[in-house]
C-alpha cells in the first residue's frame, strides 16, 4: 500500500497532453510583434502551405478553427443536403456523426473489421451494391482512421468510385500516418485533420480541410469566412460560417509542424515499447499491425480478454487512476449512443467488442522514460 500512496503523490501522467516548447512561444510573439492578432495573417497562409508540403504535391489546405468545422464543410462541399444519407464509421469519436446531423442529413453506420479496427471495406462494398440496386446510394462516405491507424483505403476508394460516391477521410487522429506510402487524408476526395490539445500536433484548438480540388478548398475558405461576396461593403448571398483559424494559432501550428516527424517517431516507439514490455501478460492484445500502413500510433491501445487475464479494462483503468495515471476506454460506437438510437447500422459486433475490451494507454510525445516505466510497472502489478 505504501507504494500506492507514493504514486499518488507523483505527477499525473496524462493520456496525450500538448507537447509545446519555445518555438511555439516565438511564433506567438512574432504574431504580437507584427500585430497580426486579427483572424487572417501571414502565419495562416504559411501554415496552409506547410501542411500542403507535408502531405505532398497537389494538395490544397484550408485552416479552420476545428476538425469538426472541417468535417461540416467537407460534407457541404460534397453536396450533402437535408434529408440525404451519409455512410460513416460507427467506431469513431462523435464529431463526424454530429457534422452529418448539422446539415439535416442522416448518418448510416457501418461496423469495423478486425484487421484494421476501422470501417469494414467488404461490408461497405456489399452495402453500396445493395443500395445501388435500389437507387438509394448515399451522397458520401466518411471513413475514420482511428488512433492514427488506416482503414483499408484501396478497396474503400475503389467501391466509392465505382458508385460515384464521395469519400471523406476523417484523419483527425492520423496526421503523419501513411497507407501504402500515401499520407492519410490525401487518398479520398477530402481529408480532415484536428489540432485539438490532445492530437498529434496542436494549435490548442484547430483543424484543416485538405483536397486536390483547389476550387473546393477556395470555396471552403469562403464559407468559413461568413461567405462574404466580393464588394467593398458586406454583401452576402448564401449562408456562411465563422470557421477560420486565427493567425496566432496558425503560428503555434507552424512550430508544431516543424517537429511532426519527431512526434510521430516518439509515439511509434512508445507503441513498440509497450508491446515489448507487456506482450507476455496473459489475455493482452494490441491495436493490430496491418502491414499496409505506417501509423502514427496516436494512442497505444490494448485489449483485454478478461476470462484469461482475470481482470477487465475497467478494473485496470480504475487501478491506474488510483495511481494518478490517465487511461481511457476505446471510443463507444455511435450505434450504441443514445443520440443515434434511431440511426441504421450495418453490423456492429466488432466495434462493440472493441469498446468492451479496449483501453488507451498514456501515449504523449512528451512522455518521459521514467513515466513510461511507471505505467508499465503499474500495469504488470495489477495484472498479477
Ligand atoms: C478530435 C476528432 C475530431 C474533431 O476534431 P476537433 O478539432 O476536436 O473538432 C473528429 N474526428 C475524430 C476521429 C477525432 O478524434
Amino acid at each position: 500500500m505504501a507504494s500506492f500512496e507514493q504514486d499518488r503523490h507523483q505527477g499525473r501522467i496524462y493520456l496525450s497532453p500538448p507537447d509545446v516548447g519555445s518555438l511555439e512561444l516565438a511564433r506567438v510573439k512574432e504574431a504580437f510583434t507584427e500585430n497580426w492578432i486579427a483572424p487572417v495573417g501571414p502565419h495562416l497562409d504559411a501554415f496552409e502551405r506547410e501542411i500542403s508540403d507535408v502531405l505532398g504535391g497537389g494538395i490544397h489546405a484550408a485552416a479552420l478553427n476545428s476538425g469538426t468545422a472541417a468535417l461540416h464543410l467537407a460534407l457541404l462541399l460534397s453536396g450533402v443536403v437535408p434529408g440525404d444519407e451519409v455512410i460513416c464509421s460507427t467506431f469513431t469519436f462523435v464529431a463526424p456523426a454530429n457534422a452529418i446531423r448539422y446539415i439535416g442529413a442522416s448518418p448510416v453506420f457501418i461496423d469495423s473489421e478486425a484487421t484494421t479496427w476501422n470501417l469494414d471495406a467488404a461490408l461497405l462494398a456489399e452495402v453500396l451494391k445493395q443500395r445501388a440496386s435500389k437507387g438509394n446510394l448515399p451522397k458520401a462516405v466518411v471513413v475514420v482512421h482511428l488512433y492514427g491507424q488506416s482503414a483499408d483505403l484501396k478497396p474503400i476508394l475503389q467501391v466509392c468510385r465505382e458508385h460515384g460516391v464521395i469519400l471523406i477521410e476523417d484523419a483527425a487522429e492520423a496526421l503523419g500516418s501513411t497507407y501504402l506510402s500515401q499520407p492519410l487524408g490525401t487518398v479520398g476526395d477530402f481529408g480532415v485533420f484536428s489540432f485539438n490539445g490532445n492530437k498529434i500536433i496542436t494549435t490548442s484548438a484547430g483543424g484543416m480541410l485538405v483536397s486536390r480540388d483547389a476550387k473546393a478548398v477556395d470555396r471552403a475558405r469562403f464559407l468559413a469566412s461568413q461567405a462574404r461576396d466580393p464588394a467593398s461593403h458586406y454583401e452576402h448571398s448564401e449562408i456562411g460560417f465563422n470557421y477560420r483559424m486565427s493567425n496566432v494559432l496558425a503560428g503555434i501550428g507552424r512550430a508544431q509542424l516543424d517537429s511532426l516527424a519527431e512526434k510521430v517517431a516518439k509515439r511509434r516507439s512508445l507503441y513498440l515499447n509497450y508491446r515489448e514490455a507487456l506482450r507476455d501478460l496473459p489475455g493482452i492484445g494490441f491495436i493490430p499491425e496491418t502491414g499496409k500502413d505506417a501509423p502514427n500510433r496516436w494512442l497505444t491501445c490494448i485489449t483485454i480478454d478478461s476470462v484469461i487475464a482475470g481482470i477487465d479494462t475497467e478494473v485496470l483503468r480504475v487501478a491506474l487512476e488510483a495511481r494518478n495515471i490517465e487511461s481511457r476506454p476505446l471510443w463507444k460506437p455511435m450505434h450504441l449512443q443514445p443520440l443515434f438510437a434511431d440511426a441504421k447500422c450495418y453490423g456492429g459486433a466488432i466495434s462493440e467488442n472493441l469498446f468492451l475490451t479496449g483501453l488507451c494507454l498514456p501515449s504523449g510525445s512528451s512522455l518521459a522514460a521514467d513515466e513510461f516505466d511507471r505505467v508499465v510497472t503499474t500495469i504488470r502489478g495489477i495484472w498479477r
